[in-house]
């Protein structure tokens, strides 16, 4: 969350670097099958090429474009479009 012009405004940063992720990205998470069929993990934002050092003895690096990544979330989350749209127009104009 930043605070900008009086409002905390929700941004996603890289896990690497730190800069704010805008526009691309990816996000990325490490996948041990032999430890959890799941593969319910951490995930961590990435700019595109500052997690090419991220690695783990054993587990799968696995990753997923920064934009589908937050469709597949959305729709998983079974929010529905329009009420949170007028949710958040309470809350700050655009
Ligand atoms: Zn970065």
């Amino acid at each position: 969350m930043v605070h900008e012009d009086g409002l905390h405004c929700p941004k996603i940063f890289c896990d690497f670097c730190e800069k704010q992720i805008a526009e691309s990205g990816n996000v990325v998470w490490l996948c041990d099958l032999e430890k959890d069929e799941q593969c319910a993990t951490s995930i961590l934002f990435a700019h595109k090429g500052c997690d090419k050092q991220y690695t783990s003895d054993g587990a799968f690096y696995l990753w997923q474009e920064l934009d589908s990544f937050l469709f597949y979330l959305f729709n998983n989350s079974k929010i529905d479009f329009n009420k949170a749209k007028e949710h958040a127009k309470l809350l700050a104009s655009f």
